[in-house]
């Protein structure tokens, strides 16, 4: 890193850095974050931080994991927050990191809110969201010219782990030509069930994109009345994106990670 012909900004003791690891590969950190992980003195990580980007921090840290499991009540959201300032107070650098991007759907605002009331300083590192990172990586462009000019991401889980009833259903389906589900697995078939009774096509193309940017990365596409019981039948696991819109069907000719590896096994 300190062969760069700009300089990165100081990880200084006492701050609290927020950072994304992005979706999974490695090679999607970015040279903030592989500053911050060279630099730590300890690391607090979610569940979904992948294992190889874990791997990039420096061999003396700390590694603290603060996971939570989807759908579960986030009771140890404020233990996450306190942990952090206690840490800092001790003069510590610490890397908070967490999947794809803190500030979305990551509780990144929750935990930088503690940190401006406990007056610790902190620094915000964006990552590559899985909701376009990952889409990206299942050949789903979040938009194209000839599909949408618009995109949604919404959540399927809220605080209390149900399918959030914030959500305007009729207003999302009506104005937003593809949507990006978070956490929606749990909750798939009541979801696709809402759409289509605002007003969604029971056969618009839906995909499910699980543990995407990772070697386990599998995705699934069907009509969206058909793509809960498509993910049970293909035993798909968490985490995982749901993707619904006719960007879904260019995959058929954007499956570029698909066409490299048959490329590869042929040659192999
Ligand atoms: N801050 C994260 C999202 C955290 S919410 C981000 O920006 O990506 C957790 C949800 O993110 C999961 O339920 C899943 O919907 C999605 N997710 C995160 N990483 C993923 C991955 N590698 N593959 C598929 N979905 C992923």
């Amino acid at each position: 890193m300190d062969s760069l012909p700009f300089s990165l900004p100081d990880f200084l003791p006492g701050q609290v850095w927020l950072v994304g690891a992005g979706p999974g590969d490695p090679g999607l950190v970015s040279l903030l974050a592989l500053h911050a992980m060279r630099h730590a003195d300890v690391v607090v990580y979610d569940a979904l931080v992948d294992q190889r980007v874990l791997g990039l921090t420096n061999a003396e840290a700390i590694r603290e994991y603060a996971g939570k499991r989807g759908g579960k009540p986030s009771a140890r959201q404020p233990d996450i927050s306190n942990r952090l300032i206690e840490l800092a107070r001790q003069g510590l650098r610490v890397l908070r990191l967490k999947g794809g991007d803190p500030f979305l759907f990551g509780r990144g605002a929750e935990e930088a809110l503690a940190l401006v009331e406990a007056g610790i300083p902190f620094r915000v590192v964006p990552g590559i969201t899985s909701g376009v990172g990952g889409l990206a990586y299942a050949g789903i462009p979040a938009t194209s010219r000839e599909t949408n000019s618009a995109i949604a991401f919404v959540t399927g889980h809220d605080a209390s782990g149900d399918v959030p009833d914030t959500v305007d259903w009729a207003a999302l389906a009506k104005a937003v030509p593809v949507l990006v589900f978070y956490m929606a697995l749990k909750h798939l078939d009541r979801i696709a069930e809402q759409l289509i009774a605002a007003g969604r096509p029971a056969d618009e193309p839906t995909a499910v994109v699980s543990r995407a940017a990772t070697p386990a990365q599998r995705v699934v596409v069907a009509p969206l009345a058909e793509i809960a019981e498509a993910a049970r039948r293909e035993g798909i696991e968490p985490p995982a994106l749901v993707v619904v819109g006719q960007v879904v069907t260019l995959r058929e000719r954007l499956d570029w990670l698909g066409s490299l590896q048959a490329a590869t096994s042929a040659s192999g």
